[in-house]
């Protein structure tokens, strides 16, 4: 029986239009199957091939299969049904891997946070998916994962179970150890195997980047992420040779599915796990596990630059290629990488909503460095439009909106946002693009309101309302301010209570006693008079976005 205490996702999803859904079942977009009954397929074809690397630990496809098997089954045991949401934050690890494969056999939908995460969001997310379970590290990098965990499932309304990850499981909570063994009734995996979730069953939550006070969650299906992952493979050359390094935090969509681990997975490749993406962890493992490919952020191909020009010696040789994006990688440091790494570049330009841009390994040299690649479905369809909603002219910069088979049509219960971010069924991604005319773009810039720390989406609301609980701060305003690691950081600009002095460090003292993820920290603090406003009385942050420039260049 369904627990009545937690609504099911079915009631908060807005299907595609039935035109839409038939046209892309037609065209095989839409398989009407689960990517758990993909997964074990692709696991059935090759069950000796080793498909997960990470250290000393080396699991082929049948042990990958019946670890999260065993673990669906132990889960169910628990009273863990379909369409229960588990929120998973664990660092990169092979446990990971199987324990999200275990949730896609039972149809449970995890939810992948960052380990970053504090009680702020932790909480927030626990609430907003309802999640019977959360999975931590006991502890990581001198975090006391388990302890939060603890803290937040008792003040959960629905959520009962935390499954710790490490030596130090505490009374009452479950070992994900124990969870993820081989399942001890070897034909376990026919059980799941006989009722899968259907192909328009949502299959995971995704976190939106950029969240504000409540999370914002991205419902995908089966249907629709088991193509884009197979679509995306397919551009990339995926196949039973591939030995993919997921090296970016795997609470991020793009390192699992832009096609990523589940995208190598499905294809009969191997995953090799780095727990970090220095080169000082990466290269050693492209140079023992023989990998081909892998994906990261652009803040991390300046750290690998410099690393190979002093160590010159490192074996890269099998690396075909590398994915980056999630942020904008200037030209200058994308026409380094085949000369320094000796490796082709995929630019990737791609969102937890949908629309994923890739360029292709075959493009010539100008289309790969230059741009941020065409869309990986020939059902996408993209609309620029300047801020009235009207098209632009052919080639012009503009907002873009993007639909297709596997962009979705919502947010999970937000429908305030919703009204925003959708327009007659077209999600609005706040990018500005350019299209050219051999259908690739060109990100040139955004007008939603985050700023993209290397990747890391952070809400500008979400800090200044953090900002205004201190006393002294009468107005706050958060922009991006451009920099040599990261790409952006925050910038605060704060108007004081008259003749208040205001501290960066108190600022960081509400963020930090509210619990809030570090990486969402201001980094400079600019005390002025007043806020510039907009004709409509909003505050203008195309106006503070050009002050930061002016004070960066005087
Ligand atoms: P997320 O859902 O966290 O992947 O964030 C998606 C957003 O990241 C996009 O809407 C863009 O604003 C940004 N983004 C992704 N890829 C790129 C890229 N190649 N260049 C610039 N911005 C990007």
């Amino acid at each position: 029986m369904p627990d009545p205490t937690v609504t099911p996702t079915s009631h908060a999803i807005a299907p595609w239009p039935a035109e839409a859904a038939a046209r892309y079942v037609a065209k095989g977009y839409w398989e009407g199957r689960s990517l758990g009954s993909h997964l074990a397929d692709t696991a059935r074809r090759t069950p000796d091939a080793v498909c997960l690397v990470d250290g000393s630990v080396r699991l082929t496809f049948r042990e990958l299969l019946s670890r999260a098997d065993g673990a669906a089954e132990r889960l169910r045991a628990l009273g863990v049904r379909p369409d229960d949401r588990i929120l998973i934050q664990l660092p990169n690890c092979w446990e990971f891997v199987v324990f999200t494969v275990a949730c896609f056999r039972l149809g449970a939908l995890p939810v992948w946070a960052l380990t970053e995460h504090r009680e702020h969001e932790i909480s927030g997310l626990l609430a907003h998916t309802e999640a019977r379970a959360v999975v931590v590290p006991d502890t990581h990098r001198g975090f006391d994962h388990q302890a939060l965990a603890a803290k937040a499932v008792a003040a959960a309304r629905t959520a009962q179970h935390v499954i710790v990850a490490g030596d130090d499981v505490w009374p009452g909570h479950l070992s994900l150890r124990e969870l993820i063994a081989e399942a001890d009734d070897p034909g376990v995996g026919e059980r799941f195997d006989a009722a899968p979730p259907g192909g328009d069953a949502v299959v995971t939550l995704l976190l939106s980047g950029g969240t504000t006070g409540l999370p914002k969650l991205i419902p995908r299906t089966n249907d629709d992420l088991c193509y884009l992952m197979k679509r995306a493979a397919e551009i990339c050359r995926f196949g039973p040779d591939t030995v993919y390094l997921a090296v970016l935090p795997v609470g991020h969509g793009f390192v699992n599915t832009g096609p990523g681990i589940l995208g190598a997975l499905l294809s009969g490749g191997r995953v090799v796990i780095g727990r970090s993406p220095s080169p000082e962890t990466a290269f050693p493992l492209i140079e023992r596990e023989r990998v081909t490919a892998t994906s990261v952020v652009p803040t991390i191909v300046h750290r690998w630059l410099e690393h190979r020009a002093a160590h010159p010696g490192d074996d890269l040789g099998s690396l075909r290629f590398m994915q980056v994006g999630a942020a904008r990688l200037a030209p200058e440091v994308a026409r380094r990488i085949k000369p320094e790494l000796g490796c082709e570049l995929q630019q990737v330009f791609g969102m937890g909503e949908g629309l994923l841009c890739l360029t292709r390994l075959d493009d010539p040299a100008e289309v790969v460095l230059g741009t941020q690649g065409r869309p990986v479905s020939p059902d996408d369809e993209l609309l620029i439009v300047d801020e009235d909603g009207v098209p632009v002219a052919d080639g012009e910069p503009g907002i873009l909106l993007t639909r297709g088979p596997y962009t979705i049509r919502n947010y999970y219960r937000l429908p305030e946002v919703n009204a925003r971010s959708f327009r007659d069924g077209w999600y609005v991604t706040g990018d500005v693009v350019q299209l050219r005319p051999d259908g690739n773009l060109l990100v040139v810039g955004r007008e939603k309101d985050f700023i993209n720390r290397g990747g890391e989406k952070i809400s500008a609301e979400e800090v200044e309302s953090f900002a205004r609980e201190v006393p002294a701060v009468r107005e706050a305003a958060a922009v991006a301010l451009p920099d040599p690691e990261y790409g952006e950081v925050v910038c605060l600009y704060v108007v004081p209570v008259a003749g208040q002095p205001v501290q960066l460090t108190e600022i960081h003292a509400v963020m930090l006693d509210a619990g809030a993820a570090k990486f969402k920290l201001p980094q400079r603090l600019i005390v002025v008079d007043a806020l510039p406003l907009t004709g409509v009385g909003k505050v203008d942050k195309k106006a503070l976005r050009a002050d930061v420039a002016r004070r960066l260049t005087t």
